[in-house]
């Protein structure tokens, strides 16, 4: 028996090389007079070539965004955009620059316009976060999700290689655990599959071909699939975890991402079997969570928690913290659970996700 609710896809979505020169009529259509420009503040050529196509409606630029929206940067951002009374916020940039725009939509209600340049996927989702005291908040609230989203693969061009590659991994992420969601419906499902098959062909080409438009063209197309079935349904251990990590230990993003993912779909691999063989169809491969390996491997991804920054001592510290956050997830995770996967992906134990240690730490 099949059961599921879909409230439909809530964002106008333009792709296309150049279509960021389409950012005037977008906004004429949302009858925006004062623009907020919100960048992170190594963009800033980007910011500029957004600020000179939206022209004079561009009232004032906010370029301090950063990873996770630490709760001061949140509050700044507000509080520039109360200054200039600002009728709505123009993102350009990663999850980062579109996370603060979140964060001024969530307690204004004014709309977004999000021109992404990763693969991150925020741009697709009504989800906020906000960091404070090392503990990210995160919540879903329509007022966030980005009206319009702009997707320009000419703009993804400069993002490194490396950092595209890791950033495809977290938009893998997205569509793996969009496949063993308790909310998943067909359609979500079949974005992900295809967002799982576009990223798997799409992002070694990144990585050896940097400067090729297509593997890019493709990686966001990949994204854009990510972020709408990231949008649409409940994530489960695997971003928990890495939020907890990010949140708590300040690793990077992406690369944690990129990291735990063979990990966790070890973990879920015989709870979610349909999720993790459709998968592996994707991949063209037998075994998802090992193809997952070997594609982080491809692009040139760190294979431990280790080589991220993580120490040895906060392995305990991150399953503590894991362990208290409420997610769903196909299998029930114990604490000595957390504690075996994150020592695992902390050393890059590969024989964790080959062996397929369905009752490990269990108990
Ligand atoms: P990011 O925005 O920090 O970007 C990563 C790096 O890429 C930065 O150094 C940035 O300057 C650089 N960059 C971006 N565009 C570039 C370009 N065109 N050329 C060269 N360099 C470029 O990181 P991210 O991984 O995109 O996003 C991470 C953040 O997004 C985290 O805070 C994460 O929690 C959040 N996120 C939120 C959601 C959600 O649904 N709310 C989903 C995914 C990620």
């Amino acid at each position: 028996m099949t059961a599921f609710t879909w409230e439909g896809i809530q964002s106008r979505v333009i792709f296309g090389a150049r279509s960021i020169e389409q950012i005037p009529t977008e906004l004429e259509r949302l009858r925006a007079r004062r623009v907020m420009l919100v960048s992170t503040p190594g963009r800033t050529a980007l910011a500029d070539r957004a600020g000179g196509i939206a022209g004079n409606l561009v009232v004032a630029r906010f370029d301090r965004a950063v990873v996770h929206v630490p709760e001061d940067v949140a509050a700044a951002a507000r509080s520039a955009a109360t200054t200039a009374s600002a009728d709505c916020v123009l993102a350009i940039g990663g999850g980062s620059a579109i996370g603060v725009a979140k964060a001024v939509a969530l307690t204004s209600g004014l709309p977004i316009v999000a021109v992404p340049t990763t693969y991150s996927g925020s741009e697709m989702t009504p989800v906020w976060g906000v960091t404070s005291h090392g503990i990210k908040q995160t919540g879903r609230d329509a007022r966030v999700q980005p009206r319009v989203v702009v997707y320009d693969p000419l703009l993804t061009m400069d993002l490194p290689a490396n950092v595209a590659a890791m950033s495809g991994m977290n938009a893998m992420a997205h569509c793996v655990e969009a496949l063993y969601a308790p909310d998943c419906n067909p359609l979500t499902s079949l974005a992900a599959a295809e967002g799982i098959r576009v990223l798997g062909d799409a992002l070694p080409g990144v990585a050896r071909s940097p400067a090729e438009l297509a593997p890019r063209e493709n990686a966001l197309m990949g994204a854009w699939f990510a972020g709408t079935a990231l949008g649409a349904v409940q994530m489960g251990l695997h971003h928990k975890l890495c939020h907890t990590l990010g949140g708590s230990l300040d690793l990077p993003h992406a690369e944690t991402h990129a990291v735990m993912l063979p990990y966790t779909a070890a973990f879920n691999r015989d709870a979610a079997a349909r999720a993790m063989r459709i998968a592996a169809n994707s991949l063209r491969a037998d075994d998802a969570p090992a193809a997952l390996m070997t594609l982080a491997s491809r692009v040139g991804a760190p294979r431990s928690l280790q080589e991220i920054g993580m120490r040895e001592g906060d392995i305990d510290l991150t399953a503590d913290l894991a362990f208290e956050r409420k997610y769903p997830n196909p299998r029930p995770v114990t604490r000595a659970d957390l504690r075996a996967l994150l020592a695992a992906a902390f050393m890059g134990d590969k024989s964790y996700v080959v062996a397929a240690p369905s009752t490990a730490g269990s108990g």
